[in-house]
């Protein structure tokens, strides 16, 4: 595509910190000369019957339309009695991976160097079923569902981002020895899966030990695939270990060739509307949109000037120990480009 012929891609600025560090994307990518044309959509304020959440219909079709997209992140009231937006996303455009990678940035020094993980997580099951009731009082009840269609469907994921990407091993994430059943349906297709791709060397490891073992040495992980209440909390885990969730980036894949990017963080609600966010996250994770596009030269550009400055530390943001605003970072990226 080219300037006069721009893509279209769908924007979720979000809540919280959303829409401040959603203002940073743009400004980098028009300094980048990106040739993306930006479909804004926002939470709305009532819930629509169509999707039941107050994601609109609209905005589910924009991404359906143009199959890839930016979200910043979006708040779920706890206890409010109504889907989450991020599980209605999931659920409706059948976002069935998210591919977390977490390396260390040169120049920022955490205990950690060379990590160098993707986390690759189930997004549409387990724990997140959005199955939960109450029995009598007292008593609550929360179904885990796994299926072998869901299960298949992200070990294949997995396996052909190792292969696409030159690693070496796929690592799935379990507890089959409690839950027999649901993990071990789990495990049971990731075998299968890993019998075609022979040159990926595969193994399997409890949760409990994974966790251990990845704060002692990160080093010992390079692709990891699991179920999705473990990927939630393990992506977390691999963002402390590199400097924080202000640094990671995260894109959901899903049926029909769908790329929705996202930051791993939240709303921040603590630093919202303070120009105090770093934006890494999400400029990273639209440098991830940029490389499903195919647009690498673009993708290369952006995620240099930010590893840039970052590296020269002059400007940084708060959670990295520096005192510059959201504006002045993505400023000073700006002007690297
Ligand atoms: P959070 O990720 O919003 O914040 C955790 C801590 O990290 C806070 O101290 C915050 O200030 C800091 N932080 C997060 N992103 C940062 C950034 N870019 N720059 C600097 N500091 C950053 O987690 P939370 O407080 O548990 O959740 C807040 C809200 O976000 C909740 O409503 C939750 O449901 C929602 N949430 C949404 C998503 C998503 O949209 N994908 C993910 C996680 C949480």
């Amino acid at each position: 595509s080219t300037e006069s012929n721009p893509i279209r891609a769908t924007l979720f600025p979000g809540d919280g910190i959303g829409p401040e560090i959603a203002e940073s994307v743009k400004q980098v990518f028009s300094a980048a000369d990106v040739p993306i044309e930006w479909e804004e959509h926002y939470v709305g304020k009532e819930i629509d019957p169509r999707t039941q959440s107050f994601l609109t219909w609209e905005s589910l079709e924009s991404v359906r339309r143009n199959k890839v997209g930016l979200k910043g992140p979006m708040a779920t009231p706890i206890g409010k009695g109504h889907r989450s937006l991020n599980l209605t996303l999931r659920k409706e455009l059948n976002l069935y991976a998210n591919v977390r990678p977490c390396y260390s940035l040169p120049g920022y020094k955490t205990r950690y160097d060379d990590v160098d993980l993707v986390t690759i997580r189930e997004n549409t099951e387990g724990e997140y079923s959005g199955l939960e009731h109450q029995v009598v009082r007292g008593v609550v009840e929360s179904l885990k569902i796994i299926t072998r269609q869901a299960s298949l469907r992200v070990a294949e994921y997995a396996f052909h981002y190792a292969t696409a990407h030159g690693r070496e091993r796929v690592s799935a994430i379990h507890k089959a020895n409690i839950m027999q059943k649901t993990d071990g349906l789990f495990l049971k297709c990731c075998r299968e899966v890993a019998e075609k791709f022979p040159e990926i060397r595969y193994e399997e490891v409890v949760i409990d030990n994974c966790c251990m073992m990845l704060v002692k040495n990160p080093a010992l992980f390079d692709v990891l695939v699991m179920p999705n209440l473990y990927g939630d909390i393990i992506s977390d885990l691999c963002a402390g270990l590199i400097g924080g969730l202000g640094l990671t980036p995260s894109c959901n894949i899903g049926e029909g060739g769908i790329a929705l990017a996202e930051a791993v963080h939240g709303s921040a609600p603590d630093i919202a509307g303070k120009n105090m966010a770093n934006p890494t996250a999400l400029l990273l994770s639209a440098v991830t949109m940029l490389r499903h596009l195919e647009l690498h030269d673009k993708a290369d550009r952006i995620q240099e000037a930010i590893l840039k400055t970052i590296a020269e530390g002059k400007y940084r943001t708060g959670d990295l120990g520096g005192t510059s605003t959201t504006t002045e970072f993505t400023k000073a990226i700006c002007d690297k480009l």
